[in-house]
Protein backbone atom coordinates (compact mmCIF):
# COMPACT_ATOMS: atom_id res chain seq x y z
CA UNK A 1 0.00 0.00 0.00
CA UNK A 2 1.27 3.52 -0.75
CA UNK A 3 1.60 6.25 2.22
CA UNK A 4 1.43 10.08 1.40
CA UNK A 5 0.59 13.20 3.33
CA UNK A 6 0.10 16.50 0.96
CA UNK A 7 0.36 19.43 2.83
CA UNK A 8 -3.12 21.88 1.40
CA UNK A 9 -2.66 24.19 4.24
CA UNK A 10 -0.76 25.94 6.52
CA UNK A 11 2.21 25.54 4.33
CA UNK A 12 4.44 28.26 4.62
CA UNK A 13 1.99 30.38 6.46
CA UNK A 14 0.42 29.75 9.65
CA UNK A 15 -3.39 29.53 8.51
CA UNK A 16 -5.73 26.70 7.13
CA UNK A 17 -4.03 23.48 7.79
CA UNK A 18 -5.68 20.49 6.17
CA UNK A 19 -3.20 17.61 5.32
CA UNK A 20 -4.00 14.78 3.35
CA UNK A 21 -2.57 11.36 4.06
CA UNK A 22 -3.35 9.02 1.13
CA UNK A 23 -3.01 5.48 2.73
CA UNK A 24 -3.35 2.75 -0.61
CA UNK A 25 -7.05 4.15 -1.93
CA UNK A 26 -7.87 5.77 1.03
CA UNK A 27 -7.62 9.54 2.17
CA UNK A 28 -7.95 10.72 5.98
CA UNK A 29 -7.82 14.24 6.15
CA UNK A 30 -6.18 16.00 9.76
CA UNK A 31 -7.71 18.82 10.48
CA UNK A 32 -9.94 21.43 7.59
CA UNK A 33 -9.35 24.89 8.75
CA UNK A 34 -9.51 28.06 7.07
CA UNK A 35 -6.83 30.48 5.45
CA UNK A 36 -6.82 33.93 7.43
CA UNK A 37 -5.09 37.29 7.44
CA UNK A 38 -3.90 38.32 3.44
CA UNK A 39 -6.78 38.17 1.05
CA UNK A 40 -4.77 36.24 -1.18
CA UNK A 41 -4.82 33.62 1.58
CA UNK A 42 -8.52 34.33 2.13
CA UNK A 43 -9.30 33.97 -1.15
CA UNK A 44 -8.45 30.35 -1.13
CA UNK A 45 -11.13 29.56 0.94
CA UNK A 46 -13.34 30.52 -2.16
CA UNK A 47 -11.78 28.16 -4.17
CA UNK A 48 -12.83 24.53 -4.41
CA UNK A 49 -11.16 21.86 -2.28
CA UNK A 50 -8.00 20.19 -3.74
CA UNK A 51 -9.50 16.82 -3.07
CA UNK A 52 -13.32 15.62 -3.63
CA UNK A 53 -14.85 15.95 -0.21
CA UNK A 54 -17.05 13.29 -1.06
CA UNK A 55 -14.31 10.71 -1.11
CA UNK A 56 -12.90 11.39 2.05
CA UNK A 57 -12.58 8.66 4.43
CA UNK A 58 -12.15 10.43 7.79
CA UNK A 59 -11.09 13.21 9.21
CA UNK A 60 -9.19 13.49 12.69
CA UNK A 61 -9.21 17.08 14.26
CA UNK A 62 -6.18 18.21 16.52
CA UNK A 63 -8.37 21.28 17.89
CA UNK A 64 -10.86 23.78 17.23
CA UNK A 65 -9.28 26.71 16.51
CA UNK A 66 -10.61 28.60 12.80
CA UNK A 67 -7.63 27.54 11.12
CA UNK A 68 -8.06 24.01 11.96
CA UNK A 69 -11.81 23.90 11.71
CA UNK A 70 -12.82 26.78 10.04
CA UNK A 71 -13.97 24.53 6.56
CA UNK A 72 -15.75 21.78 8.21
CA UNK A 73 -19.26 23.59 7.29
CA UNK A 74 -17.93 23.68 3.56
CA UNK A 75 -16.49 20.39 3.62
CA UNK A 76 -19.91 18.60 4.85
CA UNK A 77 -21.58 21.45 2.12
CA UNK A 78 -19.49 20.03 -0.61
CA UNK A 79 -20.26 16.26 -0.47
CA UNK A 80 -18.34 14.91 2.78
CA UNK A 81 -20.32 12.54 4.89
CA UNK A 82 -17.79 10.60 6.92
CA UNK A 83 -16.58 10.92 10.71
CA UNK A 84 -14.97 13.49 12.31
CA UNK A 85 -13.16 12.81 15.36
CA UNK A 86 -12.66 15.03 18.31
CA UNK A 87 -12.02 15.58 21.80
CA UNK A 88 -14.82 16.17 23.65
CA UNK A 89 -13.98 19.61 24.64
CA UNK A 90 -12.86 20.82 21.14
CA UNK A 91 -16.07 19.11 19.93
CA UNK A 92 -17.98 21.69 22.51
CA UNK A 93 -16.31 24.30 21.37
CA UNK A 94 -16.95 23.47 17.45
CA UNK A 95 -20.51 24.08 18.70
CA UNK A 96 -19.80 26.68 19.58
CA UNK A 97 -17.76 28.99 17.02
CA UNK A 98 -18.79 27.29 13.93
CA UNK A 99 -22.54 28.34 13.91
CA UNK A 100 -21.34 31.45 15.42
CA UNK A 101 -18.67 31.65 11.95
CA UNK A 102 -21.59 31.13 9.81
CA UNK A 103 -23.71 33.58 11.51
CA UNK A 104 -21.24 36.47 10.70
CA UNK A 105 -20.56 35.35 6.97
CA UNK A 106 -24.08 35.80 6.78
CA UNK A 107 -23.97 39.03 8.19
CA UNK A 108 -21.16 40.08 6.37
CA UNK A 109 -22.41 39.23 2.89
CA UNK A 110 -25.94 40.96 3.71
CA UNK A 111 -24.12 44.27 4.39
CA UNK A 112 -22.09 43.66 1.64
CA UNK A 113 -24.93 43.20 -0.79
CA UNK A 114 -25.96 46.84 0.95
CA UNK A 115 -23.08 48.72 0.30
CA UNK A 116 -22.70 47.22 -3.22
CA UNK A 117 -20.49 44.21 -3.37
CA UNK A 118 -17.63 43.53 -6.19
CA UNK A 119 -18.77 40.02 -6.39
CA UNK A 120 -23.38 40.24 -7.02
CA UNK A 121 -25.20 39.38 -4.97
CA UNK A 122 -22.07 38.33 -2.25
CA UNK A 123 -22.54 35.33 -0.67
CA UNK A 124 -20.97 33.46 2.74
CA UNK A 125 -18.49 31.06 2.34
CA UNK A 126 -21.63 29.07 4.49
CA UNK A 127 -24.47 29.57 7.04
CA UNK A 128 -25.07 29.09 10.19
CA UNK A 129 -27.09 26.24 9.08
CA UNK A 130 -24.12 24.42 7.65
CA UNK A 131 -22.64 24.25 10.61
CA UNK A 132 -24.88 22.84 12.52
CA UNK A 133 -24.51 20.00 9.77
CA UNK A 134 -21.45 19.61 10.92
CA UNK A 135 -22.03 18.80 14.16
CA UNK A 136 -23.90 15.50 13.18
CA UNK A 137 -20.49 13.71 12.10
CA UNK A 138 -18.73 14.97 15.02
CA UNK A 139 -17.54 11.88 16.93
CA UNK A 140 -15.95 12.70 20.28
CA UNK A 141 -13.23 10.43 21.52
CA UNK A 142 -11.16 10.61 24.79
CA UNK A 143 -7.57 11.15 25.28
CA UNK A 144 -5.17 7.90 24.69
CA UNK A 145 -7.80 5.33 23.72
CA UNK A 146 -6.92 4.16 19.89
CA UNK A 147 -9.32 4.37 17.21
CA UNK A 148 -9.73 2.71 13.78
CA UNK A 149 -9.52 4.87 10.82
CA UNK A 150 -9.75 3.00 7.16
CA UNK A 151 -6.84 1.44 5.36
CA UNK A 152 -6.23 -0.34 8.85
CA UNK A 153 -4.98 3.24 10.46
CA UNK A 154 -5.54 3.61 13.89
CA UNK A 155 -4.89 7.07 16.31
CA UNK A 156 -5.16 8.16 18.98
CA UNK A 157 -5.07 11.68 20.88
CA UNK A 158 -2.38 13.15 23.94
CA UNK A 159 -2.92 16.25 25.51
CA UNK A 160 -0.77 19.30 23.28
CA UNK A 161 -1.56 21.85 26.31
CA UNK A 162 -2.49 24.70 23.36
CA UNK A 163 -7.08 25.32 24.32
CA UNK A 164 -9.41 23.51 25.77
CA UNK A 165 -9.38 20.02 24.18
CA UNK A 166 -6.53 20.43 22.56
CA UNK A 167 -4.77 17.23 21.26
CA UNK A 168 -1.76 15.89 19.09
CA UNK A 169 -2.30 13.25 16.96
CA UNK A 170 -0.40 9.73 17.05
CA UNK A 171 -1.64 7.41 14.09
CA UNK A 172 -0.19 4.12 13.41
CA UNK A 173 -0.14 2.89 9.92
CA UNK A 174 -1.03 -0.69 8.61
CA UNK A 175 2.55 -1.31 8.18
CA UNK A 176 3.18 -0.35 11.97
CA UNK A 177 4.73 3.02 10.64
CA UNK A 178 3.92 5.82 13.22
CA UNK A 179 2.67 9.54 11.93
CA UNK A 180 2.77 12.05 15.01
CA UNK A 181 1.10 15.54 13.97
CA UNK A 182 1.58 18.04 16.45
CA UNK A 183 -1.49 20.22 15.89
CA UNK A 184 -0.55 23.40 17.54
CA UNK A 185 1.69 22.97 21.06
CA UNK A 186 1.10 24.86 23.85
CA UNK A 187 2.99 25.94 26.69
CA UNK A 188 4.40 24.49 30.03
CA UNK A 189 2.51 25.81 33.45
CA UNK A 190 -0.02 27.97 31.64
CA UNK A 191 -3.51 28.51 33.44
CA UNK A 192 -6.44 26.27 33.47
CA UNK A 193 -5.49 23.43 31.48
CA UNK A 194 -2.96 20.55 31.03
CA UNK A 195 0.85 20.57 29.87
CA UNK A 196 1.44 19.04 26.22
CA UNK A 197 2.26 15.34 26.96
CA UNK A 198 5.53 13.55 26.56
CA UNK A 199 5.54 12.06 22.92
CA UNK A 200 9.10 9.62 22.59
CA UNK A 201 8.98 8.37 18.42
CA UNK A 202 7.44 8.89 15.64
CA UNK A 203 8.61 7.93 11.85
CA UNK A 204 7.13 10.64 10.59
CA UNK A 205 6.39 14.12 12.46
CA UNK A 206 4.68 17.02 11.49
CA UNK A 207 5.25 19.94 13.56
CA UNK A 208 3.83 23.70 13.94
CA UNK A 209 6.53 26.39 14.33
CA UNK A 210 4.31 29.42 14.86
CA UNK A 211 7.33 30.65 17.30
CA UNK A 212 10.03 28.50 16.15
CA UNK A 213 12.25 30.85 16.11
CA UNK A 214 11.91 33.02 19.40
CA UNK A 215 11.62 32.58 22.93
CA UNK A 216 8.29 34.38 24.47
CA UNK A 217 9.52 37.30 27.03
CA UNK A 218 9.46 35.73 30.60
CA UNK A 219 7.51 39.03 32.23
CA UNK A 220 4.73 37.99 34.40
CA UNK A 221 1.15 38.77 32.65
CA UNK A 222 -0.07 39.66 36.00
CA UNK A 223 2.66 42.81 36.74
CA UNK A 224 1.51 44.70 32.59
CA UNK A 225 -2.07 43.36 33.52
CA UNK A 226 -1.76 45.03 37.03
CA UNK A 227 0.36 48.09 35.89
CA UNK A 228 -3.09 49.24 32.44
CA UNK A 229 -5.41 48.21 35.10
CA UNK A 230 -3.77 51.00 37.55
CA UNK A 231 -3.43 53.21 34.48
CA UNK A 232 -7.47 53.15 33.94
CA UNK A 233 -8.33 53.64 37.15
CA UNK A 234 -6.31 56.84 37.62
CA UNK A 235 -7.29 58.21 34.49
CA UNK A 236 -11.00 56.95 34.56
CA UNK A 237 -10.75 55.28 31.47
CA UNK A 238 -11.35 51.97 29.29
CA UNK A 239 -9.18 49.18 28.83
CA UNK A 240 -10.04 47.41 25.53
CA UNK A 241 -8.63 44.32 25.38
CA UNK A 242 -9.17 42.62 22.04
CA UNK A 243 -8.90 38.83 23.05
CA UNK A 244 -9.83 35.71 21.14
CA UNK A 245 -12.92 34.21 22.42
CA UNK A 246 -11.95 30.52 23.24
CA UNK A 247 -8.84 30.41 25.70
CA UNK A 248 -7.36 33.79 25.73
CA UNK A 249 -10.00 35.27 27.20
CA UNK A 250 -9.94 32.87 29.90
CA UNK A 251 -7.11 33.05 30.78
CA UNK A 252 -6.84 37.01 31.02
CA UNK A 253 -10.37 36.26 33.46
CA UNK A 254 -7.87 33.77 35.34
CA UNK A 255 -5.37 36.45 35.60
CA UNK A 256 -7.77 39.12 37.06
CA UNK A 257 -9.16 36.81 39.09
CA UNK A 258 -5.65 35.96 40.91
CA UNK A 259 -4.99 39.86 40.47
CA UNK A 260 -8.03 40.50 42.90
CA UNK A 261 -7.31 37.36 44.97
CA UNK A 262 -3.50 38.89 46.05
CA UNK A 263 -4.71 42.45 46.58
CA UNK A 264 -3.15 43.84 43.50
CA UNK A 265 -5.84 45.39 41.18
CA UNK A 266 -9.29 47.40 42.91
CA UNK A 267 -12.56 46.28 42.04
CA UNK A 268 -13.74 47.96 38.70
CA UNK A 269 -16.07 46.66 36.03
CA UNK A 270 -14.50 43.70 33.28
CA UNK A 271 -17.10 43.57 30.98
CA UNK A 272 -16.41 40.66 28.53
CA UNK A 273 -18.41 41.35 25.40
CA UNK A 274 -18.86 38.50 23.20
CA UNK A 275 -21.79 35.94 23.11
CA UNK A 276 -19.02 33.46 22.02
CA UNK A 277 -16.43 34.19 24.92
CA UNK A 278 -19.51 33.96 27.14
CA UNK A 279 -20.53 30.54 25.99
CA UNK A 280 -16.69 29.56 25.93
CA UNK A 281 -16.16 30.24 29.53
CA UNK A 282 -18.93 28.47 30.27
CA UNK A 283 -17.37 24.98 28.68
CA UNK A 284 -13.93 25.84 30.27
CA UNK A 285 -15.96 26.29 33.84
CA UNK A 286 -17.36 22.44 33.35
CA UNK A 287 -14.57 20.59 31.06
CA UNK A 288 -12.89 19.01 34.56
CA UNK A 289 -11.33 16.54 32.88
CA UNK A 290 -9.05 19.33 31.01
CA UNK A 291 -7.91 20.88 33.90
CA UNK A 292 -5.00 20.80 35.48
CA UNK A 293 -3.70 20.45 38.75
CA UNK A 294 -3.82 24.04 40.31
CA UNK A 295 -7.48 24.66 38.56
CA UNK A 296 -9.43 21.53 39.73
CA UNK A 297 -7.68 23.06 43.12
CA UNK A 298 -8.99 26.16 42.77
CA UNK A 299 -12.25 25.16 41.99
CA UNK A 300 -12.69 22.74 45.36
CA UNK A 301 -11.70 25.87 47.26
CA UNK A 302 -14.54 27.82 45.48
CA UNK A 303 -12.67 30.64 44.08
CA UNK A 304 -13.91 30.62 40.58
CA UNK A 305 -10.74 30.97 39.12
CA UNK A 306 -12.16 32.24 35.92
CA UNK A 307 -14.83 34.80 37.31
CA UNK A 308 -13.25 37.56 38.56
CA UNK A 309 -15.42 39.97 40.83
CA UNK A 310 -17.01 43.16 38.67
CA UNK A 311 -17.11 40.53 35.69
CA UNK A 312 -20.50 41.01 33.59
CA UNK A 313 -20.80 38.91 30.40
CA UNK A 314 -22.43 41.40 27.92
CA UNK A 315 -24.68 38.92 25.47
CA UNK A 316 -27.16 41.89 24.34
CA UNK A 317 -25.95 43.81 21.41
CA UNK A 318 -27.45 47.05 22.86
CA UNK A 319 -25.88 46.50 25.97
CA UNK A 320 -22.67 46.26 23.98
CA UNK A 321 -23.30 49.59 22.65
CA UNK A 322 -24.06 51.19 25.77
CA UNK A 323 -20.44 50.57 26.61
CA UNK A 324 -19.31 53.13 24.18
CA UNK A 325 -20.05 55.48 26.07
CA UNK A 326 -19.70 54.33 29.45
CA UNK A 327 -17.39 56.43 31.63
CA UNK A 328 -14.33 54.21 32.82
CA UNK A 329 -12.50 52.78 34.61
CA UNK A 330 -13.12 49.78 33.15
CA UNK A 331 -12.34 46.70 31.33
CA UNK A 332 -14.14 45.16 28.19
CA UNK A 333 -12.31 41.87 27.12
CA UNK A 334 -14.19 41.69 23.04
CA UNK A 335 -13.29 39.42 20.37
CA UNK A 336 -11.86 39.37 17.89
CA UNK A 337 -8.34 39.08 19.14
CA UNK A 338 -7.24 40.43 15.85
CA UNK A 339 -9.21 43.34 16.03
CA UNK A 340 -10.06 42.45 12.42
CA UNK A 341 -13.83 41.59 13.37
CA UNK A 342 -16.35 41.30 16.31
CA UNK A 343 -17.64 43.83 18.76
CA UNK A 344 -14.21 45.09 19.56
CA UNK A 345 -14.15 47.18 16.33
CA UNK A 346 -17.19 49.43 17.47
CA UNK A 347 -15.34 50.44 20.82
CA UNK A 348 -11.86 50.83 18.76
CA UNK A 349 -14.04 53.20 16.62
CA UNK A 350 -15.49 54.93 19.23
CA UNK A 351 -12.55 55.32 21.56
CA UNK A 352 -9.10 55.25 19.59
CA UNK A 353 -8.60 58.96 19.10
CA UNK A 354 -8.99 59.14 22.86
CA UNK A 355 -5.41 59.39 24.73
CA UNK A 356 -6.75 58.46 28.10
CA UNK A 357 -7.58 54.91 26.54
CA UNK A 358 -5.57 51.89 26.66
CA UNK A 359 -5.68 49.14 24.07
CA UNK A 360 -4.07 45.72 25.14
CA UNK A 361 -3.31 43.31 22.35
CA UNK A 362 -3.10 39.67 23.87
CA UNK A 363 -1.41 37.61 20.95
CA UNK A 364 -0.59 37.21 17.70
CA UNK A 365 -1.57 39.58 15.52
CA UNK A 366 -1.47 38.22 11.10
CA UNK A 367 -0.20 40.99 8.80
CA UNK A 368 -3.11 43.18 7.01
CA UNK A 369 -5.47 43.23 10.06
CA UNK A 370 -6.20 45.79 12.33
CA UNK A 371 -4.51 44.59 15.21
CA UNK A 372 -1.04 44.64 13.31
CA UNK A 373 -1.66 47.86 11.88
CA UNK A 374 -2.43 48.90 15.32
CA UNK A 375 0.44 47.60 16.80
CA UNK A 376 2.85 48.91 13.73
CA UNK A 377 2.14 52.23 14.97
CA UNK A 378 -0.36 53.67 12.55
CA UNK A 379 -1.64 57.15 13.85
CA UNK A 380 -4.75 56.28 11.29
CA UNK A 381 -7.02 54.06 10.37
CA UNK A 382 -10.13 52.91 8.90
CA UNK A 383 -13.12 51.05 10.82
CA UNK A 384 -16.20 50.56 9.13
CA UNK A 385 -15.76 53.34 6.26
CA UNK A 386 -14.43 55.59 8.81
CA UNK A 387 -10.85 57.64 9.17
CA UNK A 388 -10.33 57.35 12.88
CA UNK A 389 -6.94 58.64 14.38
CA UNK A 390 -5.15 56.52 16.75
CA UNK A 391 -4.30 58.55 20.20
CA UNK A 392 -4.69 56.03 22.45
CA UNK A 393 -2.25 54.31 24.02
CA UNK A 394 -1.16 50.65 22.19
CA UNK A 395 0.43 47.65 23.96
CA UNK A 396 0.93 44.07 23.79
CA UNK A 397 0.99 41.16 26.53
CA UNK A 398 3.35 39.40 24.46
CA UNK A 399 3.42 36.82 27.50
CA UNK A 400 0.62 35.43 26.94
CA UNK A 401 0.76 33.28 23.83
CA UNK A 402 -0.95 29.69 23.51
CA UNK A 403 1.86 28.74 21.67
CA UNK A 404 5.06 26.60 22.39
CA UNK A 405 7.90 28.87 21.98
CA UNK A 406 11.13 28.04 20.40
CA UNK A 407 12.32 27.00 23.70
CA UNK A 408 9.32 25.01 24.04
CA UNK A 409 8.58 23.17 20.95
CA UNK A 410 12.57 22.32 21.24
CA UNK A 411 11.62 20.86 25.30
CA UNK A 412 8.70 18.99 23.47
CA UNK A 413 11.16 17.32 20.94
CA UNK A 414 13.39 16.52 23.13
CA UNK A 415 10.81 14.05 24.43
CA UNK A 416 11.94 12.29 20.87
CA UNK A 417 14.48 9.17 21.87
CA UNK A 418 15.33 8.85 18.47
CA UNK A 419 15.19 11.30 15.24
CA UNK A 420 11.88 10.64 13.20
CA UNK A 421 12.85 10.01 9.61
CA UNK A 422 11.61 12.91 8.13
CA UNK A 423 9.90 15.90 10.30
CA UNK A 424 7.69 18.45 8.60
CA UNK A 425 7.44 21.61 9.49
CA UNK A 426 4.24 23.59 9.13
CA UNK A 427 2.50 26.23 10.98
CA UNK A 428 4.69 28.91 10.74
CA UNK A 429 6.03 31.89 8.43
CA UNK A 430 8.31 31.49 6.37
CA UNK A 431 11.11 33.28 7.76
CA UNK A 432 10.57 31.54 10.93
CA UNK A 433 10.16 28.05 9.63
CA UNK A 434 13.77 28.70 8.06
CA UNK A 435 15.05 29.37 11.47
CA UNK A 436 13.54 26.46 13.13
CA UNK A 437 14.60 23.81 10.34
CA UNK A 438 17.98 24.87 10.30
CA UNK A 439 17.99 24.46 14.90
CA UNK A 440 16.42 20.94 14.68
CA UNK A 441 19.34 20.23 11.54
CA UNK A 442 22.13 21.69 13.23
CA UNK A 443 21.21 21.04 16.87
CA UNK A 444 19.64 17.29 16.61
CA UNK A 445 20.86 16.47 13.08
CA UNK A 446 17.40 15.65 11.91
CA UNK A 447 15.92 15.40 8.32
CA UNK A 448 13.95 18.15 8.03
CA UNK A 449 11.25 19.31 5.13
CA UNK A 450 9.42 22.55 4.61
CA UNK A 451 6.81 21.76 2.49
CA UNK A 452 5.50 24.14 0.16
CA UNK A 453 1.73 24.73 -0.60
CA UNK A 454 -0.13 21.49 -2.05
CA UNK A 455 3.29 19.46 -2.10
CA UNK A 456 2.99 15.99 -1.14
CA UNK A 457 5.57 13.69 -0.07
CA UNK A 458 5.73 10.02 -0.15
CA UNK A 459 5.89 8.25 3.34
CA UNK A 460 7.44 5.02 1.54
CA UNK A 461 10.40 5.69 2.98
ZN1 LIG B 1 -4.54 26.79 17.53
Amino acid sequence: MAHSIQFQGAARTVTGTKHLLRVGTKQILLDCGSFQGARELRDRNWEPFNFDPGEIDAVVLSHAHQDHIGMLPKLVKDGYRGPIYCTKATRGLCAISLPDSGRIQEEDAYHANKRGSRHQPALPLYTEQDAYAVMKQLKTVPYHQFIDLPGGVKFRYFSSGHILGSAFIELYFENGQKLVFSGDLGRYDTPIIKDPEVMDFAEFLVIESTYGDKLHPTVNPEDMLAEVIHEAVDRHSALLVPSFAIGRTQELLYHLRRLQLANRIPRIPIYVDSPMATSTSDLYGRSNEEWDDEMSLMVQQDFDPIEPEGLQYVRDRNMSKALNVQQGPMVVIAGSGMANGGRIQHHLLHRLSDPDVQVLFTGYQATETLGRRLLDGADRVWIFGNEVEVRAKISRLTSLSAHADQGELMRWLSGFKSAPKKTFIVHGEPEVQDIFAAKLRTELGWEVAIPEHMEEFSLDI
